[in-house]
């Protein structure tokens, strides 16, 4: 059987905490959602980590143990600590993966990786999003339908302030007429990263089997693979070199 996929979900778990109306859908937090999701999955192994826990939960031992990380954050992005930044962008480099959810846009960690302000339009009425799959050959649709609809989440509106992604896998369309690059894949270094919009934690998104799907998907599709160790700097040839040979 093929070894299981270390899967951390970090969330900033100050939403469910310090609001009832949030806290009534998310009891647990976001980040017990998501997880409830994934354990049906027998080839994940999860964990969960939060923003009040030493070190963010993302200690050196918790990230190389770490093979996906999932992040949702939102109205805390500053007090995520450099040094920890740091950590998992180096970790990403190194080759694990990264699924940024809703919020997340504006982390730290993300802007990081994108290098662009990630800044983009929103509304928070809670409006219909059709997300439509753009690419239906990729491992992250696999199991999902032409579209996804959710019935009520916030709105996102491009311009959507990031690179051109590789992979381009959802379009959002919202009942106010906007629509959004919302399903994207990179690549940086040797770590994959997903970037997933929907998720605005007034909306039980995380319940939507669909929804589900896609994370557990992109958890598959980010993991790291066991490929060449990354080598840089100056070097030996491989074999003689016949200097002036014509
Ligand atoms: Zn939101």
């Amino acid at each position: 059987m093929a070894r299981s996929i270390g899967v951390t979900i970090w969330n900033e778990f100050r939403h469910e905490q310090q609001d009832d109306r949030i806290a009534a859908i998310y009891p647990n937090g976001i980040h017990r959602a998501i997880g409830d999701g994934l354990t049906k999955e027998p080839d994940l192994a999860v964990r969960t980590a939060t923003l009040d826990e030493a070190e963010h939960g993302l200690t050196d031992e918790a990230l190389t143990h770490t093979d996906v990380l999932i992040w949702w954050g939102h109205k805390a992005h500053d007090e995520v600590t450099d040094d920890v930044v740091e950590r998992v962008h180096r970790r990403v480099l190194q080759g694990m993966g990264l699924i940024v959810l809703h919020s997340g846009h504006f982390s730290k960690i993300f802007k990081r990786l994108m290098g662009t302000t990630c800044d983009l339009k929103w509304r928070a009425v809670g409006e219909k999003e059709r997300l439509w799959v753009v690419a239906p050959g990729h491992p992250i649709v696999e199991g999902v339908g032409e579209f996804i609809e959710l019935e009520e989440e916030e709105m996102y509106g491009e311009h959507f302030d990031v690179p051109p992604p590789e992979t381009l896998v959802f379009v959002s369309w919202f009942s106010g007429g906007e629509v959004f690059r919302s399903g994207a894949c990179y690549t940086r270094g040797a770590g994959k990263i997903f970037y997933f919009r929907p998720g605005h934690e007034t909306h039980p998104t995380y319940f939507h089997d669909d929804v589900r799907r896609v994370i557990a998907n992109a958890v598959r599709w980010a993991a790291p693979v066991s490929g060449p160790a990354r080598v840089f700097g100056k070097v030996e040839p491989q074999e003689a070199i016949l200097s002036g040979a014509r």
